[in-house]
């Protein structure tokens, strides 16, 4: 279809024409390279059969099998009661901070938190909450920290009651905590009466990379949300994670969202799928991520090179480059990033970025050395 600024059918509208429409100039965005985020990924042929073949039923009646054993796979490997199959990462996350907090509690997060920064303010619209914010070096916070900001019980203060931990940190550039990171945290929570959820959107980016297992981090955390439309290539859903009793009030309140699902096992089959095969794999990414900074490093303009630790690569240009004309320059050479600000631009790696696409990309940014 067309490719106009603001200007898009509604009919038969594709991923391509959502990003067409946003990159308005960009007429074949389906010959690009794109690096904009590891969200853009679709089902390769056999994640597609198996969805095609997949049992399903009415998931509100709890009749889909596929979306049950989605559920059961993945509790069980994070070492947790009950699982929820979600349409969104943004919808688990608010559903973790609903069941954990009444209306007026604060959460208490990193300020490039994604539940902060990406869901739209949405924790107060749903939950009527607010939130604390905490600097802190990669996207992460310390124990020190959230000691600190536990408010005393005077009636002028909100009630701290939930800390939201991000690993990877996405806006961060990517970092992930090690389980020994987190524990005195979780401690600490349990300790003093505190839920802690995990914002796991990149969990396995994270897990791979720190040898620590599913379980190890399942134990940290009440709740955990993890996405299968990122790094594992599936088209769509996240699951939350917790106990039995947490997992029931999350389904009321998932379908009180709106994000009731019927005969979604079609999607579930496709995260079956990418759990069972795209995990290990991530490390390519990485490794991928790694090799363009380092080459990004040698160009003359390129400065503040953020520490390449999975997939996400994010660097600042110095004038008189800006972010934009480094797009417009990568878009000419049939790269697709995105920028994070007005010097900043941010790469994602991911399953669809092939190595004859890396070759390409890194022939490219050899050039301008
Ligand atoms: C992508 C992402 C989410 C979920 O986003 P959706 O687009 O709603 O699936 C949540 N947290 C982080 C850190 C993310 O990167």
């Amino acid at each position: 279809m067309e490719c106009t600024v603001g200007t898009f059918s509604i009919s038969k509208i594709t991923f391509e024409d959502l990003i067409c429409s946003y990159f308005g100039h960009i007429q074949n965005i389906k010959d690009m390279i794109n690096l904009i985020s590891d969200t853009v990924t679709k089902p390769s042929k056999e994640m597609l059969d198996v969805m095609f073949q997949a049992e399903v039923g009415d998931d509100v009646f709890r009749k889909d099998p596929t979306i049950n054993a989605l559920e059961e796979k993945v509790a069980l490997l994070f070492g947790k009661e009950a699982a929820l199959f979600c349409p969104s990462g943004t919808m688990t996350n608010q559903i973790a901070i609903n069941i954990h907090t009444q209306p007026l509690d604060e959460v208490i997060a990193h300020q490039l938190s994604h539940i902060h920064q990406s869901e739209g303010g949405s924790y107060a619209f749903h939950s009527g909450v607010s939130v604390t914010l905490l600097p802190g070096e990669r996207g992460k916070i310390t124990v020190d920290q959230v000691k600190a900001a536990i408010k005393p019980e005077y009636d002028w203060t909100p009630r701290s009651t939930l800390v939201v931990l991000e690993n990877t940190a996405n806006i961060a550039g990517g970092s992930f905590y090690k389980k020994e990171e987190i524990k005195p945290i979780a401690d600490f929570c349990r300790q003093n009466g505190l839920g802690i959820h995990l914002d796991g959107a990149r969990i396995f980016n994270a897990l791979v990379e720190s040898g620590d297992t599913p379980a190890q981090i399942g134990e940290l955390f009440d709740t955990i949300s993890v996405c299968l439309s990122k790094g594992l290539g599936a088209p769509v859903g996240s699951l939350l994670l917790g106990s039995e009793v947490m997992m029931k009030k999350a389904r009321r309140i998932r379908k009180i969202m709106g994000g009731g699902m019927r005969q979604a096992g079609y999607l579930a089959a496709a995260g079956i799928y990418a759990l069972d095969n795209n995990v290990e794999r991530l490390k390519e990414d990485h490794k991928k991520a790694k090799e363009l900074a380092n080459a990004l490093k040698e160009v003359p303009f390129v400065e503040n090179m953020r520490d390449v630790e999975t997939n996400i690569v994010i660097f600042d240009v110095s004038a008189p480059h800006t972010a934009a004309s480094f797009l417009q320059e990568l878009e000419k050479h049939n790269i697709l990033a995105v920028s994070f600000g007005p010097q900043t631009i941010r790469f994602v790696t991911h399953l669809d970025y092939s190595d004859a696409m890396h070759a390409e990309v890194l022939t490219y940014f050899r050039s301008l050395v």
